[in-house]
């Protein structure tokens, strides 16, 4: 999950829709949660669902942005943010894993606790809903969610771009991978298709609007955030 960079606390928005286009300018036209790039509709999502926290509700500190189905998944109900990670105060990018199937799975290397955490997350928003029945922990996709498909779309679409550099290596299509990954989401699928590729890495995170660059070393690699959970 990308970890993102609200910016400064914008206070307080009446009626929190309002929040969207902020937003989207802060940390671009992306679900906070499966990385998709949403064309319209992308939801306010309150982390604290603003039902059960009708204080939070209009509080910028308490938004992120959303597709329906990351946000349906959430639902209502009490929910303690540490008991959750959250992309825009953790590193969440060293909580999960991806792979050329579209599955996400947490991170092996995790300590226990934060293994729980995640596990929490990946679960409340339906980032383990997968066709695959064979892993422990995964349900089944409705007909409506396609977030799998689209990462595994995603994977493939990045494998091509990362065979094509193989023929042909210039500083133009390097620009131009970065460009096409951030015109349609997924920076996590993108990041570990070029795992071994520093340059690249750094032209995602400084391409995809509102990548916590604080999350990442100088050759790309995702570090602990600093005052996160991890
Ligand atoms: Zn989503």
């Amino acid at each position: 999950m990308r970890p993102v960079d609200k910016g400064p606390d914008q206070g307080v928005f009446n009626p929190y829709q309002d929040a969207q286009q902020p937003l989207v300018k802060q940390i671009g036209e992306y679900c906070s949660y499966c990385e998709r790039w949403i064309a319209s509709a992308i939801h306010v999502e309150h982390k604290r669902p603003k039902k059960d926290y009708d204080n939070e509700k209009l509080l910028w500190t308490n938004f992120l942005l959303s597709c329906s189905n990351c946000n349906s998944g959430k639902g209502s109900g009490k929910l303690e943010l540490m008991d959750y990670l959250w992309p825009d105060t953790d590193n969440t990018f060293l909580a999960f894993s991806y792979d050329s199937e579209g599955r996400i799975l947490i991170s092996s290397s995790l300590p226990d606790n934060l293994k729980a955490k995640a596990y929490r997350t990946w679960k409340i928003l339906g980032l383990n809903c997968h066709p695959d029945e064979s892993i422990a922990g995964f349900d089944e996709p409705t007909d409506k969610d396609k977030r799998w498909l689209h990462r595994r779309q995603a994977w493939q679409k990045a494998l091509r771009q990362k065979q094509g550099l193989a023929v042909l290596d210039t500083t133009e299509r390097r620009d131009s991978i970065a460009e096409t990954a951030a015109e349609r989401g997924m920076f996590s699928v993108w990041m570990t298709v070029f795992n071994d590729d520093p340059d690249i890495r750094k032209r995602l995170i400084k391409r995809f609007t509102g990548t916590a660059i604080n999350c990442f070393d100088e050759e790309g690699n995702p570090i602990s955030r600093f005052g996160g959970q991890l």
